[in-house]
């Protein structure tokens, strides 16, 4: 059964790049019927927070992207990395180290001043002395001093690291006991069962020395596949404005869940040249050794584009449970259907759907000044006041259909364009020249509120 997990440090927000490895991770174990765990790396206790676990959690039940079973804290297992320390040590796989401080200082400084790599000497590792005193001991694992270190990566191959260009005996436990990033890794993902492990490729210089911990305590190796990294249209790491933010932040711009996994699955990944991906489809489809071997480009015209196709897409009973978050009550009924049908069409966002749907919804009491210019020539009063005669005077109004015949005939009679009526028409509706189609709108609202809009508009003196 594949196991795959999604591994954040809470210390900020979820950001784009982790969701998306987070969904790479997702969709492969369902893919496989397996399953996709959590576990979050909260060791680092000045810069973790529960709030932060907290809006990962949140970013996650407003995608949809459920995890299996029991979330995994790392804060909570030291026991755990207690025991497999002990047994290093016992085994004669790992050892303490006495150098203080200042003797590791002057080796790097040497080192540094001999234009050598800074690493660790080795002073301890077969150390049988005496400890000196009053020198709380660090734990060193015994990391292999030459050969190679070969990553058999999905994503790009086997990744060959000389071991005495990266490695040297890595401190697995700090003076106060408490072990290593590197080394709980390697143990939880053994531990939880994770044999695929799918994550940025800014962790890859991690895994020869996740490798030295697993090969020390017997475990068997998951597959590691490393993601390149997200760039922005420049060529350049992904900056907070380019759209490396909050994921929330995406939904008070108004994307779609939908939407952003789509948007995120092609950061990356492809399938031919399809570009609209059900998460069915995703499940299906995904595979990491589809993943492209160099940094993708992010790109908001796309985003926008799937955003504004998948509202276009969306049934309108699910649009209207979307545009909740907006304040928005809009019960079923035709003249929902009618309204969400016309500005769906027109909406890139369900922020821009909601001031749409607000636009037509409420009586302008403002008219755009240019539009006014433009609309209110000779004779636009008078057609105004004809069209609101004609109007009331019509028992069966419903659809759009029918206001548009009111119009053709007002045109007829008086001879005139339907541009003439059209124009002074849309800014009493709308309160300006921009918008979605009058027959619509007036369907929409009704025929006591196109007279009222009609003789405010004629009131206003415009
Ligand atoms: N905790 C790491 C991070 O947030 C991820 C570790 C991993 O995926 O192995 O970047």
């Amino acid at each position: 059964m594949v196991v795959t997990r999604f591994a954040p440090s809470p210390t900020g927000y979820l950001h784009i790049g982790g969701l998306r490895t987070a969904l790479f991770s997702y969709l492969w174990a369902k893919e496989n019927g397996g399953k996709f765990v959590l576990r979050i790396e909260d060791t680092d206790k000045a810069r973790n927070s529960e709030e932060a676990t907290e809006a990962i959690l949140k970013a996650f039940d407003w995608l949809g992207l459920e995890h299996d079973g029991e979330i995994t804290y790392q804060s909570q297992r030291d026991d755990i990395y207690a025991k497999y320390i002990k047994q290093l040590l016992d085994e004669g796989k790992a050892y303490k180290c006495y150098m203080s401080k200042e003797e590791l200082t002057e080796l790097r400084e040497t080192q540094m001043a001999n234009k050598e790599r800074t690493k660790y000497n080795g002073k301890y590792r077969d150390f049988d002395g005496t400890p000196p005193e009053g020198i709380q001991p660090v734990i060193r694992i015994k990391a292999p001093q030459t050969g190679e270190i070969i990553v058999k990566d999905g994503v790009k191959g086997d990744v060959v690291f000389q071991a005495e260009d990266i490695l040297d005996d890595f401190v697995i436990a700090r003076g106060d006991g408490a072990p290593t990033y590197n080394f709980v890794v390697a143990i939880d993902d053994h531990l939880m069962g994770i044999n695929q492990v799918i994550r940025g490729d800014d962790h890859l210089s991690n895994t020869p020395k996740q490798m030295v911990v697993y090969e020390a305590l017997g475990f068997p190796l998951p597959k590691f596949n490393h993601v390149p990294m997200i760039h922005n249209a420049a060529g350049k790491k992904l900056s907070k404005r380019d759209g490396a933010t909050d994921v929330m932040a995406y939904k008070e711009m108004g994307y779609t869940p939908a939407a952003l996994l789509n948007f995120l699955v092609r950061l990356g990944w492809s399938h031919g040249d399809q570009e609209i991906f059900s998460m069915d489809e995703m499940i299906h489809l995904f595979n990491p050794v589809d993943i492209n071997k160099s940094a993708s480009i992010y790109n908001t015209d796309k985003l926008d584009w799937l955003n504004a196709h998948y509202i276009k897409n969306s049934s309108n009973d699910e649009l209207a449970q979307l545009l909740t978050e907006y304040g928005l009550v809009l019960t079923s009924h035709d003249k929902r259907e009618i309204l969400l049908d016309t500005l769906k069409e027109r909406a890139k966002t369900l922020k821009e759907l909601a001031s749409l749907v607000n636009e037509v919804l409420s009586t302008p009491h403002e008219y755009d000044a240019k539009s006014v210019k433009k609309a209110f020539k000779d004779g636009a009063i008078e057609i105004l006041n004809n069209f609101g005669k004609k109007i009331d005077a019509c028992e069966e109004l419903h659809l759009p259909v029918d206001y548009h015949a009111v119009m053709e005939g007002l045109a007829t009679e008086m001879e005139i364009g339907f541009g003439k009526i059209g124009q002074p028409l849309r800014v009493a509706l709308l309160g300006k020249l921009s918008g979605p189609g009058l027959d619509e709108v007036m369907a929409i609202i009704g025929k006591e509120e196109t007279m009222l809009r009609i003789a405010n508009a004629i009131t206003a003196n415009l």
